[in-house]
């Protein structure tokens, strides 16, 4: 599409543009040679701009087509509106959602822990499970094997439509592994998060003070370079209150920003630590009081919840609708890993927290997809508005309503990313 040619509302008109429209415009930040695209004939497109469409949240457009040139979304609106393009994609009357924003995720490592599943969901004793089992697999792999595992993982959650993820590392616990770990998954995604404080270190069980002074000293400077983010398990058993936050604070002076692993298996610090540090997340969030729940909702942290965790644990819900009553920021994400919750589906994960944490399909449509964009900080991707990335998904389906109405079906038909289809 050329910049204006044929675009209903020039840019400046954006701010002021006719409440009766749906479409907005921007010029093209790519050159005019690029091909542009229309993907029209969408019986429902969620933009997640409420100035779109029916004013939700979502911004929901009936009868609506998206115009893509090169990686970015150019306009979006009523198909009848539409600009032309070089090219033309018939959607034949299906859903168009953004790609989901999967914001927490474990995938450097190696290994499986089926045995230790096996016997939780079977009411046996199991003692040699853990997070230290995979790290002994992680140590022990090659970064061959390391890589080749990851890009299996995230060809899986491609083909599920997650277009952008966040990774940690965790299991290595060294400096060597650690540093390692991030190198894999920086040549992957920008949204790379140092976890050396995941567990205190075998190597260093009698003695955790001096754990966390490798993980604020040496391995923070190797490790620095290929991370965007430092995140600590505030957690008994695990990292105290004190701890993470000294933890967190040396990650911040080397420009790391935090997000915590808190309040998942009990009430303690993570949360407001998490505010206190102005976390763009605090993750788990499931044993929360009103002071937890009134400091999220009066802050910039969004609340990432991870319902394949207690799914595959058979632990508690995390109650989103008292989140969301109180004006908290949601967002949903896998937290995909081979102990706690082996899933990369982010369908999977809107179907549970409609079924059983009290979202409607709507809010968990919009934490998985906006929610997941907030939780990173990010305002190009979770959107369908002109000057996003072009990553959006095509459901078998009319409306995005069907991903928790038919739980365990492969909606997700096509997806493409920065513009170009994937899967
Ligand atoms: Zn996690």
């Amino acid at each position: 599409m050329t910049p204006g040619r044929s675009a209903p509302h020039p840019t400046a008109e954006k701010a002021t543009k006719d409440a009766m429209s749906n479409a907005t415009t921007v010029s093209p930040a790519h050159s005019a040679s690029t091909a542009s695209t229309l993907i029209t004939n969408i019986a429902a497109l969620v933009t997640n701009d409420p100035s779109l469409g029916d004013r939700s949240p979502l911004g929901l457009v009936h009868d609506a087509a998206v115009a893509i040139e090169g990686d970015r979304v150019v306009w979006t609106g009523d198909q009848r509106k539409a600009p032309a393009t070089d090219n033309r994609v018939d959607a034949g009357g299906r859903a168009v959602i953004p790609g989901f924003v999967d914001s927490h995720s474990h995938l450097v490592f190696a290994g499986d822990r089926t045995e230790e599943f096996n016997a939780r969901m079977s009411g046996r004793p199991y003692s040699a499970g853990g997070i230290r089992t995979t790290v002994a697999a992680t140590r022990a792999a090659s970064d061959a094997e390391l890589e080749a595992n990851l890009t299996r993982h995230l060809a899986e959650a491609l083909r599920q439509g997650t277009t952008t993820f966040e990774t940690k590392s965790g299991y290595g616990l060294t400096v060597e592994d650690e540093a390692r770990a991030l190198r894999i998954a920086a040549a992957h995604t920008d949204e790379v998060t140092y976890l050396g404080a995941h567990i205190v270190s075998p190597d260093h069980a009698d003695d955790p003070a001096a754990y966390v002074d490798l993980v604020t000293g040496p391995m923070l400077d190797a490790c620095a370079p290929y991370a965007r983010w430092i995140d600590v398990f505030c957690e008994k058993g695990a990292f105290d209150g004190d701890q993470a936050r000294a933890i967190l604070t040396a990650g911040k002076a080397r420009g790391l920003h935090p997000r915590i692993h808190a309040n998942q298996l009990s009430y303690g610090p993570g949360v407001q630590l998490a505010v206190e540090l102005d976390a763009a997340s605090a993750d788990h969030c499931t044993h929360l009081t009103d002071a937890d729940v009134d400091a999220l909702a009066h802050s910039r942290t969004v609340a990432t919840l991870l319902p394949g965790a207690e799914f595959s644990t058979r632990a508690q819900w995390p109650d989103a609708r008292r989140l969301l009553d109180a004006g908290v920021t949601v967002a949903l994400s896998t937290d995909c890993n081979p102990g706690s919750s082996y899933t990369s589906s982010v369908p999977f994960c809107v179907a549970l927290a409609v079924r059983d944490m009290g979202m409607t399909p709507d809010e968990a449509l919009w934490s998985a997809t906006a929610g997941g964009a907030a939780a990173l900080r990010r305002d190009d991707v979770g959107r369908l508005t002109p000057g996003a990335r072009a990553d959006l998904l095509l459901l078998d389906a009319p409306s995005h309503v069907h991903l928790a109405y038919r739980p365990g079906v492969p909606l997700v038909r096509e997806v493409w990313r920065r513009g170009v289809r994937v899967a």
